[in-house]
């Protein structure tokens, strides 16, 4: 167990330490602001959809170190894929993250992710992202949510 908590403390902190995709997309023709006030964590994700394939994704804002790592390796996830792809990693992510339905098992770099559910406190952290990017292909003009 020890050995997945260093893991999961090593990807994590990789990821808030240098965050990939950190930048805005100029041409993005999708995004959303995404607020979890619980926390504090404040993010903005940027979606280039060509046709049915998520050309480019990005984010940028601030938050705590799970809510950057947890985008961080939601943009690493989600470039190239199709949408509907992206849709059942996101329902992965969420049932993993939540154990509803059963939860679900998480591949990858995105294991990680699972770990986050030992701490419900920090789930909505976990999230986040990946709430944001789904309200930001689903509309046409920049959105905002919030976790509450
Ligand atoms: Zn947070």
């Amino acid at each position: 167990m020890s050995e997945l908590r260093d893991l999961y403390q090593e990807v994590i902190m990789d990821h808030k330490k240098k965050p990939r995709n950190f930048r805005e997309i100029a041409d993005a023709n999708h995004m959303a602001h995404g607020n979890n006030p619980l926390c504090g964590d404040a993010l903005v994700v940027y979606v280039k959809l060509n046709g049915e394939t998520i050309e480019d994704v990005s984010f940028q804002g601030s938050g705590c170190a799970i809510s950057v790592a947890s985008a961080s390796l939601m943009t690493e996830s989600l470039k190239g894929k199709t949408l509907d792809e992206a849709q059942s990693l996101y329902d992965d992510v969420h049932k993993a993250l939540t154990g509803e339905s059963g939860g679900a098992e998480l591949s990858g770099k995105l294991a990680v992710l699972g770990g986050v559910k030992e701490f419900p406190a920090r789930v909505k952290c976990a999230t986040l992202s990946w709430h944001t990017v789904h309200a930001a292909v689903d509309s046409d003009h920049d959105i905002s949510i919030s976790t509450e």
